[in-house]
């Protein structure tokens, strides 16, 4: 199978605070990877490094066999050209916990933007594009809407058919559920699920343990900048073998 993303011993530091610690992941395409673990475990910087957001102190992350970042330790950082880095960002998309639509834009602007602005796609096609990815979300009928006049559930849903209206190679989300009131997680956990039946490459960092459990094909249990533990769902989460993983689990549980 095609890997998709590989990261590679991949470490991090702020200063004096290494965050990652030689973080190892694969994905394959149309994969599913969910990453558990305790706030400050280093979930949220590993999606960024992937992303560009971060920078790597050591180790190598390649996304569609294309290097990222790439570092021997104490060395010198592979350079990618500016037009590079802008290149791979476009193909990775992400989802944020907070979702950050254009408050001044309808929520069909807020899809179109980027395609438009950024890789100045033909204006009518993308619009195509993004009606289809609105009703993708169930938000047909809220195409004129701004995003003030929806829910939480429904903005995280048109921030995902923004992130998927650059046809992404991968998604990445962090904790796209986290900031919603309970009784809308669902329809966003159903919004991923169906993108990951339609083949999406996905790494998820979330608590919803059940989505993991449903969905992922592998599961990746972090604590304190290192994969602690990791395999199918059905070995971390149903039977997992690290003390770690298992005091985490019995509080989330
Ligand atoms: P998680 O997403 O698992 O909760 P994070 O990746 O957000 O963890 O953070 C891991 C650690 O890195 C935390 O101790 C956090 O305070 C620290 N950290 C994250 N980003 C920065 C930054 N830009 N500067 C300094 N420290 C940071
Ligand atoms: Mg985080």
């Amino acid at each position: 199978m095609t890997e998709m993303v590989r990261a590679e011993n991949v470490h991090k530091s702020f200063g004096s605070l290494e965050v990652l610690k030689g973080v190892d992941l694969t994905v394959s395409q149309g994969g599913v990877s969910c990453v558990l673990g305790p706030s400050g475990s280093g979930k949220s910087t590993f999606l960024r490094c992937i992303n560009h957001l971060e920078e790597i102190n050591a180790g190598r992350i390649l996304v569609d066999g294309e290097l990222v970042g790439y570092r021997e330790r104490g060395g010198k950082l592979h350079e990618l050209s500016e037009r590079d880095v802008a290149r791979q960002r476009q193909s990775i998309g992400m989802v944020f916990q907070r979702f950050n639509l254009f408050p001044h834009m309808t929520v069909l602007h807020n899809v179109m933007e980027a395609p438009c602005r950024v890789k100045r796609e033909n204006r009518a096609e993308v619009r195509d594009r993004a009606l289809g990815l609105l009703e993708r979300v169930g938000l047909a009928d809220k195409v004129g809407s701004y995003p003030g006049q929806l829910s939480g559930g429904q903005q995280q849903r048109v921030a995902i058919a923004r992130a998927l209206a650059m046809r992404p190679k991968v998604m990445l989300f962090d904790e796209p559920t986290s900031a919603l009131d309970p009784e809308l997680v669902g329809e966003v956990l159903e919004v991923m699920k169906g993108l990951a039946r339609d083949g999406m490459t996905m790494i998820v960092v979330t608590h919803e343990i059940g989505f993991a459990r449903e969905v992922a094909d592998e599961v990746v249990f972090m604590d304190g900048g290192v994969v602690v533990e990791k395999g199918p769902p059905g070995e971390v989460i149903a039977n997992p073998r690290q003390e770690r993983t298992k005091a985490f689990l019995s509080k989330v549980l």
